[in-house]
């Protein structure tokens, strides 16, 4: 990377010696957004294919979620939950009319909701499916990513992300993502849901062949077992469909939502659920200080207006092919592979040319923000309203960078 200038030096020298290093953040240190365009302390832009990990599917400053979010602000911006804000109804009646699902609950955090819907999916079990007190199982998925709570750690698989946190708890087990022979093999009488991301974002856009999450849907209503869509990066528009499990026509028991919930503006999360098992939570059963705060609720109103009409999903499939065959020119050439929906893509880097982050290194230097998942691999997340020329301007970098490094590899 170019060298820091004095600025930025600063910043990650401050930073590094108050602060906590539980990222690894790139030396790059941003001071404004537009659009799809973020800016550094010294004035470089650089277009943004990391969407904050989808929370900013609507661009940075977007004057339209501003205006919302100022204007609850300026009227009332948080009760507790011991009385009614208005605007909680309406916001209730869009996401579920949005969704297809019948009652939603609302948290802060991708983590938080996560949380939720297991808390709702044991209750479930013991309650309405009979599992015995203390012995309901919860089947999730290697390569999953949930949060980072010390329950989510409890069945995640990344041993980085778990070492010395333990004990974990217990009641998870985990079956190969893809597999329905697996998840089928797995579910026991006391079975009470499957969590599982419709595509795995974090595992570096792992899509599911086609076909998957119905099969899930079929044998988890056949069994019994809850159907848990984890839509926090999927959810929102992100894929071309408003939501992930929507591509294949399906409706799981429990969704969770966050991310660009709120356009990136504030942490909002919720949970989506049929009458049967949000029935579980009576008053004093789950709840938190921030869920469903008037700016949260005004912000995600106006995110699922805005969805409701169609119009980014749209684009956003018409557009895919922009991005996901320019990619694909490249596999065989330096890539191993590519693999996406909507304006959401996954490339693995051919070893020959380098690492992950060697690319990520070279798009920086040419203005593309971007960030790799695993070693080889790179995930791309242009906000939904990034236009033709933006994707095209992302194509071209990438295949420059691909280009150079696969004609200068040792043979
Ligand atoms: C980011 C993410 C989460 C966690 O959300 P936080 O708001 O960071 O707690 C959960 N699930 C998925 C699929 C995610 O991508």
């Amino acid at each position: 990377m170019t060298e820091l200038s004095q600025r930025a030096r600063a910043e990650i020298d401050t930073a590094a010696r108050y602060g906590t290093s539980n990222y690894n953040p790139m030396p790059l240190v941003l001071v404004e957004g537009k659009g799809a365009w973020v800016t550094d302390v010294d004035g470089k832009r650089y277009l943004d294919a990391v969407s904050a990990f989808s929370a900013t599917n609507f661009g940075h400053a977007n004057e339209q979620f501003i205006e919302v979010a100022i204007g609850q602000m300026r009227k009332l911006e948080l009760t507790s939950r011991s009385v009614h804000a208005e605007g909680f109804g309406k916001f209730a009646e869009a996401i579920t009319k949005l969704s297809g699902m019948d009652r939603v609950l609302m948290m802060n955090t991708g983590a938080e909701a996560n949380e939720t819907a297991i808390k709702a999916a044991r209750k479930w079990g013991y309650k309405v499916k009979g599992i015995p007190e203390n012995q309901a199982k919860i089947i999730a998925m290697h390569g999953n990513f949930h949060g980072r709570t010390t329950t989510i750690m409890s069945f995640s698989d990344d041993e980085n992300a778990r070492d010395g946190f333990g004990p974990f708890t217990p009641g998870f087990e985990l079956v190969n993502y893809n597999d329905i022979e697996a998840l089928e093999a797995a579910i026991d009488d006391n079975t009470a849901a499957v969590i599982l991301e419709p595509i795995q974002g974090e595992g570096g856009v792992i899509v599911p062949d086609e076909g998957y999450l119905k099969a899930v849907r079929e044998l988890t209503r056949e069994r019994n077992v809850l159907m848990i869509c984890d839509e926090v990066q999927t959810g929102m528009g992100r894929t071309g469909t408003t939501f992930r499990f929507q591509a294949e026509e399906i409706l799981p028991d429990l969704v969770t939502v966050a991310k660009s919930l709120s356009a990136g503006l504030v942490p909002v999360s919720a949970v989506l659920g049929s009458n049967e098992v949000m029935a579980v939570f009576t008053p004093g059963t789950h709840g938190s200080t921030f869920g469903g705060n008037p700016v949260a609720v005004a912000l995600a109103t106006a995110v699922c207006e805005e969805l409701a009409t169609g119009k980014w999903q749209q684009q956003n499939q018409e557009l895919h092919p922009v991005l996901f065959d320019g990619l694909r020119a490249l596999v065989g050439r330096g890539l191993t592979d590519v693999r996406g929906a909507g304006l959401w893509v996954g490339v693995d880097i051919d070893p020959a040319i380098g690492t992950a982050p060697d690319v990520v290194n070279d798009l920086i230097e040419r203005g593309v923000l971007i960030k790799n998942t695993r070693p080889q691999s790179i995930r791309i997340a242009l906000p939904i309203i990034a236009n033709r020329e933006e994707i095209e301007l992302l194509v071209r970098e990438m295949t420059a960078v691909i280009e150079a490094r696969w004609a200068a590899r040792e043979q």
